[in-house]
């Protein structure tokens, strides 16, 4: 679990203590954070923008397997996957805030690695952890953290947005998450089994997607300074298909996507064709690739043109055409709302 050699028990801290450390290794960075952690409540300034708040719980066992997840990693996810929320509203993210259940079999020096991380998450993307809250947990490590961010209003894109015949752009490449976690999952099995060391090797990309996402905040950062606003966006989470359907039925509308334009980088490729999986199928339902999905006015399309980290994968249309995947031949497929736990049978 820690591979540090030193255990000192939880305990031997108290609360109050572990509080105290944590607090010490923090620097405020936004003016917009007027109190930090050490009284009944955080104090923030919106400073005349409208705030944006989410929160996203990990549960041991549900959301991720500390056999294969070092701490340090699951720190850095935990803050990442709220940023992304953030992102997704076309606004900033500035403040975080962390709920933790922690289990006597977690010493202090596991405390700090997780927190090693989650602090690695917010000095990469400008944030504050600016309070939270410790219990103990007899049911394995929880983590609940809270995000808040800021953007004018008019700044602010919701998935309500999209117009009939806009187009559907996703960021970056999909599916690699969910085949960082096919390999995870083969080699703790085969470590379950035989007792043999993990043979991760090959398959970096793919680990990292799963181990260490990124939210995309240079991918808000690009369309700002492209002048392009989207009408409608979402992070992929849960899966594109999930996503798009999103999309489409906060707004009204139907959508198409085609299976061809789907952005798979070749190493998620291979490594589907591996387990005998279909890559388009990883790619729609696979989860946690933390891309975003938005869509734009056909108007707009010059100024993405080529770029490489968007592509068009397909447009919205009528709600009477219904949600669809189109094949190379023309064919129609369903999409349905998998989502990545359906897809994984986890509980
Ligand atoms: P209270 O009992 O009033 O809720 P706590 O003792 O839980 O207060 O928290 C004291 C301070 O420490 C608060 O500012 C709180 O936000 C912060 N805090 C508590 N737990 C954490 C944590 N896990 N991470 C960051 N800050 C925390
Ligand atoms: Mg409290």
């Amino acid at each position: 679990m820690s591979d540090t050699t030193s255990r000192t028990e939880l305990s031997a801290l108290g609360e109050f203590g572990l509080i105290e450390r944590l607090a010490s290794s923090i620097q405020l960075q936004h003016a917009s954070s007027v109190k930090g952690i050490g009284d009944d409540a955080a104090v923030i300034d919106p400073e005349g923008l409208q705030q944006v708040v989410t929160t996203d719980m990990l549960l041991e066992g549900v959301h991720f397997d500390l056999g294969y997840v070092p701490l340090k990693h699951l720190g850095y996810k935990s803050i990442v996957v709220n940023l992304s929320d953030v992102y997704a509203m076309n606004a900033t993210p500035r403040q975080v805030t962390v709920a933790l259940g922690l289990s006597n079999r977690f010493p202090v020096e596991a405390v700090d690695e997780l927190y090693e991380g989650m602090l690695l998450a917010c000095k990469n993307y400008g944030v504050d952890l600016v309070g939270g809250d410790t219990c103990s947990s007899r049911s394995g490590l929880v983590i609940g953290v809270t995000a808040i961010g800021a953007a004018k209003a008019e700044d602010i894109v919701y998935r309500n947005g999209a117009k009939d015949n806009e187009l559907l752009v996703v960021s970056g490449d999909l599916g690699g998450a969910y085949m960082g976690l096919q390999i995870l999952e083969r080699e703790k099995a085969v470590f379950t089994e035989t007792g043999s060391q993990p043979d991760l090797a090959g398959h970096d990309y793919i680990l990292e997607r799963q181990l260490k996402p990124e939210a995309r905040k240079d991918i808000i950062e690009l369309l700002r300074k492209l002048e392009v606003k989207p009408t409608s966006m979402i992070d992929i989470s849960d899966g594109l298909a999930s996503e798009a359907l999103h999309l489409a039925r906060a707004s009204g509308l139907g959508v198409r996507i085609y299976d061809e334009k789907l952005p798979i980088d070749p190493s998620t490729y291979s490594t589907a064709r591996d387990f005998n999986l279909d890559p388009s199928t990883c790619a729609l339902n696979g989860g946690e690739d933390y891309e975003l999905l938005f869509t734009i006015a056909q108007s707009d399309f010059d100024k993405i043109k080529g770029n490489p980290s968007l592509t068009v994968i397909g447009h919205m249309c009528d709600v009477a055409n219904g949600y669809f995947l189109v094949n190379k031949e023309g064919g129609l497929h369903a999409l349905t709302a998998q989502g990545w736990d359906a897809f994984l049978k986890r509980g």
